[in-house]
Formats: C-alpha cells, sequence, structure tokens
C-alpha cells in the first residue's frame, strides 16, 4: 500500500496529536462533500502517481483492479487537490450498489444492479474507531438550557478511508466514504420471542441509507431516502471535521469547551451542488445547539466556512423539498431553516423596503400547494461564495436563475471553470499521444498544464504532424478491435470516429444527431461516419436509444452503404469505457442547445486526446474555442442571445420542418417507421415532442450543424489540415486542466495557497 512519509492524514495522526506536531496546528483543510458518483480503476492511476507504472506487473494489476463509483468531478478534483499539496478530504456515501449497470437487449436500456464490492476491495480501509451516530426523526424540545432533539433514531456511520495519492510528490490524501450500520439495539428495547427476529431483520432498514445511488442525472426526485442520504453523508462528516479540528488545536476532543470561533481560518467546506445542502443548517445546530454559541457568532462561522456550487440551471433539476419531509424527518433542522429565513427575509426589508414579491421570489421557503424548501437558495445565503463551472455558466445564473441573489450579494459570485487531470485523461489513457508531446517539450506539462503551448512552435513540423496522426490511427485501431470483438461490426478504422458519448439527456439533443446519421444515409455519396451514444435514466432517454439501436439496425445492415457508415450504440458507458473510447476519436459532439450544458467535462477530455470538437457556443465550449482559436473548432448554432430571442419570438418547429426537405424526409421517415418496420408508430411520441414541445429546439439548429459537418468532412479528407487543428487544439488545452481549477478555488474561495513543487521523501533518492 502506499504509505507516505508526507501523509496528511493517511494515519491520521492528527487525532493523537504531540507537542511536537506543531506544524499541523497551522494545517488548512479543505473537505469537499459529494453524493454524486464514477471513478476509473484506482490502482493505475496510483501507479501513474507514483511513478510505478512500468513496475507493476498486469498480473498484480489484473487482481487488485477495482473500479470505484465514486462522482467524476470529484475523482478529477481529488487527484489535483493530492496533486497540487493541499490537505483535502472527499468525503461522500460508500453506496453499497453504484450508478446501475447497463444491458442493451433488443435495442432497449435494462438496468442491472452495480455490485462492485462482491469480490471485495482492497483499496478501502474500514476505521471503525470513527464510527459516529446520525440521528433522524424525533421531536424538538425547547428548554431552560437550550433546545434539545429528543426521541431520534439512530444510525451509525462507519467510514471507509480510500488513499489518494498526489502526481509524484510524495502525498497522500484521503477520501473517506460513510457506509450505514444499525445499532447493536436497533429495534430491540421492547422485543419478545417474535420481535427479536422482526428486529434482527429490520436492521436492514437502517442500513438502506447507503444501498444504493440514485441513478437521476439533473432531475430531482423528491423521495425520503436520498434526504435521509443527504442528511447521513452531512452529519457524520461535520463531526468528523469538528472532531479533526479541535484534535489538531487543542490534542483533546473531550473535556474543554472548544472555542470554534476561529474554524472558517482553518477549514473551507465546498458543497458539490446542493446534495450536501444541510451542512448549512446542521453546523448551526451544532453551534447553537450543542456547542451554545449566539446565533449571530454562529451564523458568522457558518458563511465563512461554506462554499456552493452550482452544476445546473434546468428547473427540474433544482431540488426543493417538501417541508412535510422535514417535519417528519429532520425537525430541529427545518426550525433552524426557518430562522435562516425568517433574518434573511429581515435583511430584504430592509434593503428592499415594500418589494413584496422580490421577498417571494427569494425565500428559502416556496409556497403553493406543497410548500417547499430550495436547497439552492440556502445554498447562497448561508456560503460566502457562489460559483458555476464555466464562465458562461456562471454569467447566466447571475442574470437568470440567481438574479436578485447577485443583486443583493454580488462579491458571493465567482466562476471556476471546470478542468479534468491530466493524469487520467492523458497520460493514462493515451499513454502514445502523452509521449509525442514530451518528446518535443519535455514531462513537465503533466503537473503544469499550460506548457502544451510550447506546442505552437510546432504545429507546421512534419514530424510532429505524422506522430500525432499516427497514434490517432493505433488508438483508433485498437478500438476498432475492441468494437469488433463486443459489437460484432467491421469497422473500417479509416473512416472519421465522430463520437458522441455522454449520458442522453434531452438538453444535450442526441436527437439532432440522429437528424444526421439519417440526412447522411439519404444522401448518395455517403461520408464514413460512426456514432457512439451513451448511459440515461428516464423514459425519453429510453426511446432515444431505442431509435438510435434502430437506426443503426438499418444502417449497419445495408449492402449499399456498405462500411461507409456504421452506427453502433456504446453499451454501459463509465470510465473505463471513455479510457477507450476517447483516444480513438476524431470528432467530439458537443451540440447541447446554448445555455444549457454548464461546462461539460467530456469536452476537454476529446480535446486534450486530440480530437476537432463540433459544438455549440454553450459551457465550456466557449472557452475551448477562446484557447485554440474558433476557426480550430467547428462552431454552429444559436447562441445563448438567440435562443432568448426565438423563446420571446415563439419557437415554430414545424415551420423549420415546412421549409427544409431533408429535415422532413428525416422526421417523416422516423414517424412512418422506416426504422421500426415492426412497429411503425413506435416513435411517435419522439416526433410529437420534436415538432411540437421541444424545450431544446432541435430543429432550430438542424440547417446550420448539417453544413457544419459538411465542413468536418471535407476538412477530414486532408490529413495534414486535420492534424495542424489537432495540434492547436492539444496546445490550447492548458486552462482545462483540473490543477488550474482547484488552484483557483484554493486562491479565490479556501483561502489557501497551492503548491507544485515535488516534495521528495527523505528517504527518497529522487
Ligand atoms: C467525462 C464523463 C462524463 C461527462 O461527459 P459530458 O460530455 O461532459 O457530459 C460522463 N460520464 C463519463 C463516464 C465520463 O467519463
Amino acid at each position: 500500500m502506499i504509505i507516505s512519509k508526507r501523509s496528511h492524514q493517511l494515519c491520521e495522526r492528527d487525532d493523537v496529536i504531540s507537542p511536537l506536531s506543531a506544524p499541523l496546528l497551522l494545517l488548512q483543510r479543505v473537505y469537499y462533500l459529494s453524493l454524486e458518483f464514477y471513478m476509473g480503476r484506482t490502482l493505475q492511476n496510483t501507479m501513474v502517481n507514483l511513478g510505478l507504472e512500468s513496475a507493476c506487473d498486469e498480473a498484480i494489476y489484473q487482481v487488485v483492479s477495482v473500479r470505484f463509483p465514486i462522482g467524476l468531478g470529484f475523482a478529477c478534483f481529488l487527484d489535483s487537490m493530492a496533486s497540487l499539496g493541499l490537505a483535502a478530504y472527499g468525503y461522500g456515501i460508500r453506496y453499497e450498489f453504484g450508478i446501475f449497470n447497463q444491458k442493451v437487449v433488443n435495442g432497449w436500456q435494462v438496468e442491472e444492479a452495480d455490485d462492485w464490492l462482491r469480490y471485495g476491495n482492497p483499496w478501502e480501509k474500514a476505521r471503525p474507531e470513527y464510527m459516529r451516530p446520525v440521528h433522524f426523526y424525533g421531536r424538538v424540545q425547547h428548554t431552560a438550557e437550550g433546545v434539545k432533539w429528543v426521541d431520534t433514531q439512530v444510525v451509525l456511520a462507519l467510514p471507509y478511508d480510500t488513499p489518494v495519492p498526489g502526481y509524484r510528490n510524495n502525498i497522500v490524501n484521503t477520501m473517506r466514504l460513510w457506509s450505514a450500520k444499525a445499532p447493536c439495539d436497533f429495534n430491540l428495547k421492547d422485543f419478545n420471542v417474535g420481535g427479536y427476529i422482526q428486529a434482527v431483520l429490520d436492521r436492514n432498514l437502517a442500513e438502506n441509507i447507503s444501498r444504493v445511488l440514485y441513478p437521476n442525472d439533473n432531475f430531482f426526485e423528491g423521495k425520503e431516502l436520498r434526504l435521509k442520504q443527504e442528511y447521513f453523508v452531512v452529519a457524520a462528516t461535520l463531526q468528523d471535521i469538528i472532531r479533526r479540528f479541535k484534535a489538531s488545536k487543542f490534542g483533546s476532543t473531550e473535556f474543554v469547551r472548544i472555542d470554534l470561533s476561529t474554524l472558517p481560518d482553518k477549514v473551507a467546506i465546498q458543497l458539490n451542488d446542493t446534495h450536501p445542502a444541510l451542512a448549512i443548517p446542521e453546523l448551526m445546530r451544532i453551534l447553537v445547539d450543542v456547542e451554545k454559541l449566539s446565533w449571530e457568532k454562529a451564523w458568522d462561522i457558518v458563511i465563512r466556512t461554506c462554499a456552493y456550487t452550482n452544476h445546473t440551471v434546468l428547473p427540474e433539476a433544482l431540488e426543493r423539498w417538501p417541508v412535510d419531509l422535514f417535519q417528519n424527518l429532520l425537525p430541529r433542522h427545518l426550525e433552524i431553516i426557518y430562522e435562516i429565513n425568517r433574518r434573511h427575509m429581515e435583511r430584504i426589508t430592509q434593503l428592499y423596503p415594500g418589494d413584496v414579491d422580490r421577498m417571494r421570489r427569494m425565500s428559502l421557503i416556496e409556497e403553493g400547494d406543497v410548500k417547499k424548501i430550495n436547497m439552492a437558495h440556502l445554498c447562497i445565503v448561508g456560503s460566502h461564495a457562489v460559483n458555476g463551472v464555466a464562465r458562461i455558466h456562471s454569467d447566466i445564473i447571475k442574470s437568470t436563475v440567481f438574479k436578485d441573489f447577485y443583486e443583493m450579494d454580488p462579491h458571493k459570485f465567482q466562476n471556476k471553470t471546470n478542468g479534468i487531470t491530466p493524469r487520467r485523461w492523458l497520460v493514462m489513457c493515451n499513454p502514445g499521444l502523452a509521449d509525442v508531446i514530451a518528446e518535443r517539450i519535455g514531462e513537465d506539462y503533466i503537473r503544469d498544464l499550460d506548457q502544451l503551448k510550447k506546442l505552437l512552435d510546432f504545429v507546421d513540423d512534419e514530424a510532429l504532424i505524422r506522430d500525432v496522426a499516427k497514434v490517432k490511427q493505433e488508438n483508433k485501431l485498437k478500438f476498432a478491435a475492441h468494437l469488433e470483438e463486443h459489437y460484432k461490426v467491421k469497422i473500417n478504422s479509416d473512416s472519421m470516429f465522430d463520437i458522441h458519448v455522454k449520458r442522453i439527456h434531452e438538453y444535450k439533443r442526441q436527437l439532432l444527431n440522429c437528424l444526421h446519421i439519417i440526412t447522411l444515409y439519404n444522401r448518395t455519396t455517403h461520408p464514413s461516419v460512426l456514432c457512439f451514444q451513451a448511459a440515461p435514466g428516464y423514459h425519453t432517454a429510453k426511446m432515444i436509444i431505442k431509435l438510435i439501436t434502430s437506426i443503426g439496425d438499418v444502417v449497419n445492415n445495408d449492402p449499399v452503404v456498405g462500411d461507409r457508415l456504421k452506427v453502433i450504440f456504446l453499451e454501459n458507458y463509465r470510465v473505463t469505457l471513455a479510457e477507450k473510447v476517447i483516444p480513438a476519436a476524431d470528432l467530439s459532439e458537443q451540440i447541447s442547445t446554448a445555455g444549457t450544458e454548464a461546462s461539460g467535462t467530456g469536452n476537454m477530455k476529446f480535446m486534450l486526446n486530440g480530437a476537432l470538437t463540433i459544438g455549440t457556443m454553450d459551457g465550456a465550449n466557449v472557452e475551448m474555442a477562446e484557447e485554440a482559436g474558433e476557426e480550430n473548432l467547428f462552431i454552429f448554432g444559436m447562441r445563448v442571445d438567440d435562443v432568448e430571442a426565438l423563446d420571446k419570438k415563439g419557437y415554430d418547429a414545424v415551420s423549420y420542418y415546412n421549409r427544409i426537405p431533408e429535415l422532413k424526409q428525416a422526421v417523416d421517415q422516423i414517424s412512418a417507421g422506416f426504422f421500426s418496420p415492426d412497429h411503425p408508430g413506435l416513435f411517435k411520441d419522439l416526433v410529437n415532442m420534436l415538432m411540437h414541445h421541444d424545450r431544446f429546439k432541435v430543429f432550430a439548429d438542424y440547417e446550420d450543424y448539417i453544413q457544419c459537418q459538411d465542413k468536418v468532412s471535407a476538412l477530414y479528407k486532408d490529413t495534414k489540415a486535420w492534424t495542424k487543428k489537432v495540434i492547436h487544439n492539444i496546445a490550447g488545452c492548458g486552462k482545462f486542466s483540473s490543477d488550474r481549477t482547484i488552484s483557483q478555488y484554493a486562491r479565490e474561495i479556501w483561502g489557501m495557497e497551492p503548491n507544485l513543487e515535488k516534495i521528495a521523501a527523505p528517504d527518497d533518492p529522487r
């Protein structure tokens, strides 16, 4: 195992602090809280970061390679935080079942449970000594000594630690995931003979909290079990944070009542989306009810400690929990949220006297048939920093969903454009390209991705152009072999690999790509195109998958088309598959409706791996075009302003359908059952949606998309010109390292200084 001399916390030395370990007193820590979960295999990443990869025997690799179902952004950020030498902890839930495995049967998606722990997980270590109780239900007593939350049900939170090594810097951080355990006396208080068996069986109820990840992507589903999960991770983590703070400050967690007013100087809590929003009322509860601080003092500490990252503006994704659920499950937190809101409303009244509508818009409590708590509003009010994840997205939240909050507290709003770790998304997944780059500019770009700019000196270098094209060809051959093995489809590896892999969502507009494929199919000359797509969750998504596979069945079996056009639906898209397909991509599809994709990270992975982007001016695409030069991407379609203007005017899909013959033909084929001869009406609902209530305006961008794709095909014929653009793109990737993202979080939100230096262990000759 990787035990480092410079380990910040692998052994939790700070829990038994000695007077000699004074430097730890100064240590500032950041806590990254997340409920969202995907991480690839851990071992290879560990080997790369420790510089041991070539020494690792393939046999060992096979045995201990375990796929973690942990959050993707989470995984990149953990790698960067350790690589930048920050004392950072990732906290989440150790779900027994991660995101489901997707099977495609007769073109339809079928879900299977992801039993990732079945054969054990050698990378984690249970830490029963840090087990914590988490309370639910019960009632609130207001007594002379203060507020008490009593008659609660207790579930234990058992932590499992996984080491997170930095990139060749002798630092190892910790990811701590909580698992739910029923207490020994769970439901046993008043058992009789029959009751004992039932009580033991009922332990499952408590332990269900960490059973399974809710797979919803960008969709809020107000289930009580999900709310329990959210409180569970928050309550366990905050106890850990405060225990560690007290231990490192005073060497005691027990007998001293410790002043927590310096907490914000030592601790930063980053809320990844609103899912861990309960950290705000929970920290208030601890400070006021347990530590007996005044409300004002506690609130000041909470705001200076917490920061919130917004990930979406889609209204259906925003968390709004019914007050009734809270009343029952977390009665004290509901009281605290009401008090936060009362003071918040008071402040609005002072700043905007008489503006009742503004108060209604900004309230944490939404009135209506069902009273609801707006968790994003809670996060904004309870944090000192609120950030979006790409410049355009951060601007949009200031001018739309959070406009009122921006007007009141402009200083809180920031941008932190997302990034990806170049260790996993270049060195690990595309060693051929990493080597070609290193031969020209050295290896230092791996920890300082801005150095990729140096490649601009070589854009006209025939040898580099040849090497980059050659690596791409090798990756394509390898992936074609994978496809032949798994899908029994023979691919011509000279054809352009046009790749659209990301979770299926209407706003990502996989349907626009479908229309392009049909258009190509209908034209007499077929450019060679491949298209792949990926994972889902809801009814329309399942229909889209069925449509893609149906188009594939027709196109792939048409002898006239031959191998010039193939359509493959990639099953069970996940990090391990992304690592295979992205290095083999020529063209990256990033075609969301402008204003809907917060950032995207797939777009950055493709760019770094030498694919050209066809995309809209959305999310991080905007900054990618800025960094690589807009002429080196294929940008098309409506800008955010155009979308707004079209909304004002009223989007009329039918008018595009009537005006554009190729669009009409494609749509008619879908609705007439050309791709579903056994079931002609199968896609009626999809077509009806596109024609009459398409929130994402697929037809409005069709014409420009097709024209842009024509330009792509033309350029692809000129390998040299194409590859030059590829080099411009790779050279422009520096900004999209998660090291840059995390450095900005550190300096601008957490008040910490990142450090890119290698730190040699005392006995390390390196
Ligand atoms: C990068 C990645 C994503 C995110 O892709 P987007 O194109 O940004 O939506 C989703 N799933 C997996 C497995 C990924 O690797």
